[in-house]
């Protein structure tokens, strides 16, 4: 075949394959246009999954009758005129590629009205000339037939049900991504979404619990970080609130959603060590930062950007969410604990039992943990000998389980009487141990009502944030090695590790070869590890983000196995000051709300829960 220059109609169809993937994809791309006319208010309407139809209607600043064609006409656009421009775009189109691909795969009318106008104007694909049409002030978009003329798109469409829960996806990022504009969603003639303007923090509150669920919001711990360069806010839901799904994570840059594995890895590593494995965080985050600093032309959908300055970004939000994690410890307040009695409806009427800690299974509980004394004392014993060892290694002090302290006797001083408690308005967050449950459980009466601790899971907490940070005040130990190891790395990495100082991570390596490594010392408490791995993750994670996590998280793994042998076992008898005593170290331990694993380490029982129990007042 000769070389032919494609016709326009065949060109837009090829670009419409990049952006126009389904229906939601023009509805994020409708909606994208309303928002940058400012509109304040938009209604999307969809029949059969959006391939019978789409329709958008904005009350925007709208378009005047001569600029409609251009409107539709490929790489048209009024937001940017040149690269500089395309350097520093803040509105979220720019292509000028979204209406003419649309309209080149399915029947498109639009039609606008400006402020002004004497009345609306409308055109429709293949239109020579727009005529007058009736319609209030700002624009609306009709696509009918989607991939009509692209037989091979249509059939990949999945079934209506399908493609409008895509579509509500979309609508749902667009609704967190621009809170104070009202969008409402109507499928087949039913309104399915109707999510008013939130311009105050109870609205915005409520628009999350619109999008994101009730249990979410009240899972939720609110951020606001900024420096010079970077604003980071929104939300983010306590560890105990994680999910099985990344179906809850939402992260936009300068009001533009993205799925960017950097950023989504800094939210991660900020939860590391207080997530169950596998499980998944959920959160609603926003940065902000100067335009020119980020690049959105990547990606056809604009899915991805690319930072200028990564590893600034990348730690200023691991490190502030960390730090707000931190805050997970009884007392900290915002965070209630999420645990409900089964059957016992929630003030805001959501199923209680979703998202329930208390029915989850306890996956990393070794079978039998809680058996008769006899079988797991033995087992505590070869546990605590273990935990010894560690001990030991990294210096620490065996910590008594649980240690009495002054605090701990000032504590059992103050409580006489359990019903005092009541109305003192000293009482400590956890308020006062009342007695022991089948050697597991801790009872305990604060202000609000019955308190339950996981005794396990809260000292196992307690004992691992005071080796971690007896492990960090002291260094990382290192230890040479018998025989050096050495290691196949990439002419690149053997670079970077020569290029980092590895020695603060305990590490020592010198490069034998252009293309080998000979590690000379390794941390102590990973003695016996593969060194080849080891050194390979850490010296890819130091080229990518300029810091090691996975040292870190690999040494805290010891801690945390260490502290779980070395927590109180389950059926030890404990005396009332020694679940005092351990309740008070709750409350001074970050992170203390979640075991290691992420389980709760307690749930309150509120006076009114029990009194629902009970039928009273009812
Ligand atoms: P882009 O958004 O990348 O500029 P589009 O093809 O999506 O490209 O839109 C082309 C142009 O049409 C936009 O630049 C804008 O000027 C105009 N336009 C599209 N939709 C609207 C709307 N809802 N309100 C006002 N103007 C619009
Ligand atoms: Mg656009």
């Amino acid at each position: 075949m000769p070389i032919r220059v494609l016709p326009p109609a065949l060109i837009n169809q090829i670009a419409a394959g990049e952006v126009i993937e389904r229906p939601a994809s023009v509805v994020k791309e409708l909606l994208e246009n309303s928002l940058d006319a400012g509109a304040r208010r938009i209604e999307v309407h969809v029949e059969e999954g959006g391939s019978r139809l789409i329709r958008v209607r904005d009350d925007g600043l709208g378009l005047p009758q001569d600029e409609l064609q251009l409107a539709l006409t490929p790489h048209a656009t009024s937001k940017i005129t040149s690269l500089d421009d395309l350097e520093c775009v803040a509105s979220l189109g720019f292509r000028g590629e979204a209406l003419a691909s649309i309209a080149s795969v399915s029947r498109l009318t639009l039609s606008s009205r400006q402020s002004g106008a004497e009345h609306a104007w409308e055109l429709s694909g293949g239109d020579a000339e727009a005529r007058p049409a009736a319609g209030g002030e700002g624009t609306t978009v009709t696509v009918r037939d989607l991939f009509y003329n692209t037989p091979a798109r249509r059939k990949f469409l999945r079934t209506p049900r399908t493609e409008f829960n895509h579509i509500d996806e979309m609508i749902k990022r667009l609704a967190l991504a621009r809170p104070q504009v009202s969008l409402q969603l109507v499928h087949d003639g039913k309104t399915v979404r109707d999510l008013p303007a939130a311009d105050n923090a109870a609205a915005m509150a409520r628009r999350l619990a619109l999008v994101c669920g009730g249990d979410f919001v009240e899972a939720t711990m609110e951020v606001d970080e900024q420096n010079s360069q970077l604003h980071l806010h929104g939300w983010i839901a306590a560890p105990t609130y994680a999910r099985g799904q990344a179906d809850q994570q939402y992260f936009f840059v300068n009001g533009r959603l993205v799925r960017d594995r950097l950023l989504a890895q800094a939210v991660r590593q900020a939860y590391q060590d207080v997530l169950f494995h596998g499980r998944h965080p959920a959160y609603v985050l926003y940065l902000e930062l100067d335009p020119a600093q980020v690049d959105v032309n990547v990606h056809p959908q604009k899915y991805e950007v690319r930072l200028r300055d990564s590893r600034a970004v990348f730690h200023f939000i691991k490190h502030h969410l960390q730090q707000r994690l931190a805050t997970t410890r009884p007392g900290d307040g915002g965070i209630p604990q999420p645990a409900r009695l089964p059957n016992t409806p929630s003030a805001s009427g959501h199923d209680p039992t979703r998202g329930l800690p208390l029915g989850q299974p306890r996956a990393a509980e070794p079978a039998g943990a809680y058996q008769a004394s006899g079988g797991s004392a033995a087992a505590g014993g070869a546990a605590h000998q273990l935990y010894q060892h560690w001990a030991e290694q990294i210096g620490l002090q065996q910590p008594s389980t649980p240690p009495q302290n002054a605090i701990a006797d000032a504590a059992v001083e103050s409580f006489d009487a359990p019903d005092s408690a009541g109305d003192n308005a000293d009482v400590p967050p956890l308020g006062y141990a009342l007695a022991q449950l089948h050697g597991i459980y801790i009872l305990a009466q604060n202000r609000a009502g019955l308190v339950l601790v996981d005794m396990h899971a809260a000292h196992e907490r307690v004992v691992y944030e005071q080796m971690k940070q007896q492990y960090s005040a002291s260094g990382i130990a290192s230890q040479a090695l018998l025989v050096p190891v050495h290691v196949a790395v990439s002419e690149r990495e053997a670079e970077a590790a020569e290029a980092h100082d590895l020695e603060p991570f305990g590490i020592v390596v010198e490069r034998s070869a252009p293309e080998s490594l000979r590690v000379r010392r390794m941390p102590s408490l990973l003695a016996g590890q593969d060194p080849s791995e080891l050194v390979r993750d850490v010296v890819a994670e130091l080229r990518r983000t300029g810091a090691s996590a996975t040292l870190t998280e690999r040494i805290h793994e010891k801690l945390a196995s260490a502290s779980c042998h070395g927590a109180v076992r389950a059926n030890r008898r404990l005396t009332i000051d020694e679940m005092n005593a351990l309740l008070r170290q709750m409350e001074a331990t970050e992170r203390s709300n979640q075991c290691n694993h992420g389980r709760p380490t307690w749930v309150q029982l509120d006076l009114q829960a029990l009194d629902r129990l009970f039928l009273r007042g009812q």
